[in-house]
C-alpha cells in the first residue's frame, strides 16, 4: 500500500479523474478527504470507498470562496491531524474563440480553475511547511502546451496551472513539500462526454477526431490518470519536482 497513513485532499472528487483518484488512494491505504460543491455525489464517493473497505470523508466546499475553503481545511485536520497531499483537481471546461466568449463566461472558468487552485494550496500550504512534508499535485492539461480550436479561456487556465506549478516549487522545496502537476488528453469522463455532446454534431465522429490526433488507438480513462496521480501522491516520485507528467496517448508527442 503506497499510501498508508496518509491523508489526502482531492478538490471536485464527486465525478471523473477525481473520483477514480479517490477510490485509487483509500485502496492504496489513504485517508481520503473527498472534496466536491455537488454533496450527493461527494458523499456518493465516500459511499463506495467505504464499500471497499477504505476511509473516506466528504467535505463539501466551493474552492473559489475563501470562507469555504478554509473551513474545509479546518474540518479536514480536526478530523484526522495532518494532511500529506493536496490534489487540486476540481475545475470546469470553456469552450469558443475569444470572441465568442463573454466576459462573464471568461471570469469563471478563471475563477474556477486558477482560483480554485490558488485558495486549497494558500490554505493547506502552511500546515505542510510546519511539517515540512508534503505533495501537491496540480491538473492541468495537455492544451498548456498544444494549440486547439476554441478553447481559449480553458487553455488560459490550464497554461498558468503549469506555471504556477514551477514557481510553487521554488518556493516550497525548501520545506520538503513536492508540486507536480498532471497533464492529460482526453480523457472520458462526464466533463468531456457533456462537451462533445454541446460542441459536435456527431459527438462519435468527434472521438474519431480526437483519437486521430494521438500516437493511441485509445482515448485515456480516469483510471489512467488516476495511477499518474498515485505516482506523484507517494514517494516513488521523490526525485519528481515542479514537473509536468504527460497522460496523453502521445498527443502532445505527437
Ligand atoms: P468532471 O466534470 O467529471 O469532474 C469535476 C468535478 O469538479 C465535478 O464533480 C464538479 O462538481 C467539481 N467542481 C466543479 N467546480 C467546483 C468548485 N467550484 N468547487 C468544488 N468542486 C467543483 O471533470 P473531469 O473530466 O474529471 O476533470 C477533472 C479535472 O481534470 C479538471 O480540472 C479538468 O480540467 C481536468 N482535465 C480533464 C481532462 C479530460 O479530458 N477529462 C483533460 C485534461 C484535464
Amino acid at each position: 500500500m503506497r499510501l498508508r497513513n496518509k491523508t489526502v485532499i482531492i478538490t471536485g472528487a464527486g465525478s471523473g479523474i477525481g473520483k477514480s483518484t479517490a477510490l485509487l488512494f483509500a485502496r492504496e491505504g489513504a485517508t481520503v478527504i473527498v472534496n466536491d460543491l455537488q454533496e450527493p455525489a461527494g458523499e456518493q464517493t465516500v459511499k463506495e470507498i467505504r464499500d471497499a473497505g477504505g476511509i473516506g470523508h466528504f467535505i463539501q466546499a466551493d474552492v473559489t470562496d475563501v470562507q469555504s475553503v478554509q473551513a474545509m481545511v479546518d474540518k479536514a485536520l480536526n478530523l484526522v491531524g495532518h494532511i500529506d497531499v493536496l490534489f487540486n483537481n476540481a475545475g470546469i471546461s470553456g469552450v469558443g474563440a475569444i470572441h465568442e466568449i463573454e466576459p462573464e463566461q471568461w471570469d469563471k472558468v478563471i475563477n474556477v480553475n486558477i482560483r480554485g487552485v490558488f485558495l486549497p494550496t494558500k490554505y493547506v500550504v502552511p500546515h505542510m511547511m510546519e511539517r515540512k512534508s508534503g505533495s501537491i499535485i496540480h491538473m492541468s492539461s495537455c492544451i498548456a502546451e498544444i494549440g486547439l480550436a476554441r478553447r481559449a479561456s480553458y487553455a488560459a487556465t490550464k497554461g498558468a496551472v503549469l506555471a504556477l506549478t514551477k514557481s510553487m516549487q521554488v518556493d516550497y522545496a525548501p520545506y520538503n513539500i513536492r508540486v507536480n502537476a498532471l497533464l492529460p488528453g482526453t480523457i472520458l469522463t462526464p466533463f468531456v462526454e457533456n462537451y462533445l455532446k454541446t460542441s459536435y454534431a456527431d459527438p462519435e465522429e468527434a472521438k474519431r477526431s480526437l483519437k486521430s490526433r494521438q500516437l493511441s488507438n485509445d482515448l485515456g480513462s480516469p483510471e489512467d490518470v488516476a495511477n499518474a496521480a498515485l505516482f506523484l501522491a507517494s514517494d516513488d516520485s521523490k526525485f519528481m519536482m515542479g514537473s509536468p507528467l504527460y497522460i496523453d496517448g502521445g498527443v502532445t508527442f505527437g
